[in-house]
């Protein structure tokens, strides 16, 4: 009997975790002809409605549903992590709590799995059908920008959705970074990994957890982790002003000789000093953050902390 496990990561997603495990429950049939048996773990995002209340009720209902509450909010980052570093099975999926992520793919991706031809499984979503256009215009420019200054393969429209194999999980748990980004590390470990598509569904009950806001400084985050490119530019920048420099006191200089010093210039000093000044807060700016993620992993704090498990 080989074992799947199911990992959920939930914030304030108290009307969808049973709703989840009944979907989840329509596949159980096809992988019990297949001799597998599930182990649901529901990571409770430091929720605060009856998440865990629910997740309770479920696991009287059926030992085979397990929870990790954790002390607070640390976001679905630490709650990908959590949830692999607790899974104890052959295979492990991970899925969102608000039905996102069809539970009905899973006999397909499992079947390409068991073939041993593909150590994961991943899913794209081929429209950003129900989404904020202004929110898809950011994605599509996000994602074409880190892949032009990546090397790590980050796909568009990729989600978290993927059924991965004892092999794939224990690298992703190998790369204990505190600065996580799971698209880019799952990109960045390799392996043989199949791509599934489907058409987006929307979250039925409750709302995104996501802000522009929070999704723009998640995308400023995978920048950061998965590329130094930016550092490159800075000094390239830099560069160039220096080269536009010399040519403008060249040209000061010829000037000067040739016209006399006629004292004037004052507006295109200041237009020139508010510009250089600007340029380097920019890149000092880029530099910063990088620092910043480095103090934060030079403490090595750890990724998330349990409050209850069961
Ligand atoms: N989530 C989480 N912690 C957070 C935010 C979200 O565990 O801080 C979970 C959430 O409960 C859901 C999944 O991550 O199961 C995806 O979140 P959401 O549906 O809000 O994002 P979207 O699908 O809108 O991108
Ligand atoms: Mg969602």
């Amino acid at each position: 009997m080989r074992l799947l496990s199911v990992i959920v990561p939930c914030y304030n997603e108290e009307e969808n975790v049973r709703d989840f495990y009944d979907e989840l429950m329509k596949t159980e049939k096809f992988f019990c002809q297949k001799d597998v048996d599930f182990e649901i773990i529901y990571i409770d995002d430091g929720s605060k409605d009856g998440t865990v209340a629910e997740v309770r009720k479920l696991h009287e209902f059926d030992k085979r549903v397990h929870l990790v509450s954790f002390s607070r909010n640390f976001g679905k980052e630490a709650g990908i992590y959590a949830g692999l570093q607790h899974a104890k099975g052959d295979f492990v999926v991970m899925m969102d709590a608000d039905l996102q992520d069809p539970p009905a793919l899973l006999p397909e991706m499992y079947s390409y799995l068991e073939s041993g031809e593909y150590d994961s499984v991943a899913t794209r979503r081929v429209d950003r059908k129900g989404e904020p256009p202004i929110r898809s215009f950011f994605a599509r420019q996000f994602y074409s920008l880190i892949n032009k200054m990546s090397k790590a393969d980050i796909v568009d429209g990729a989600r978290d959705y993927r059924l991965m194999s004892r092999k794939f999980v224990d690298s992703i748990l190998s790369m204990g970074e505190y600065n996580r980004f799971s698209k880019g590390i799952f990109g960045w470990v390799g392996f043989r990994t199949k791509w599934l598509e489907f058409e987006n569904v929307e979250r039925k009950k409750g709302e995104t957890k996501w802000s522009f806001w929070k999704l723009f400084l998640y995308a400023i985050d995978g920048i950061i982790a998965f590329t130094t490119a930016p550092l490159a530019f800075a000094s390239i920048l830099g560069c160039l002003f220096c080269f536009l420099a010399c040519v403008l006191i060249l040209a000061i200089i010829v000037r000067t000789l040739v016209l006399g010093d006629p004292t004037s210039g004052w507006p295109s000093m200041v237009c020139i000093i508010s510009l250089i000044s600007g340029v380097q807060l920019f890149c000092m700016g880029i530099i910063g953050q990088y620092l910043s993620k480095t103090y934060l992993e030079v403490k090595r704090r750890p990724i998330y902390l349990v409050g209850e498990e069961f």
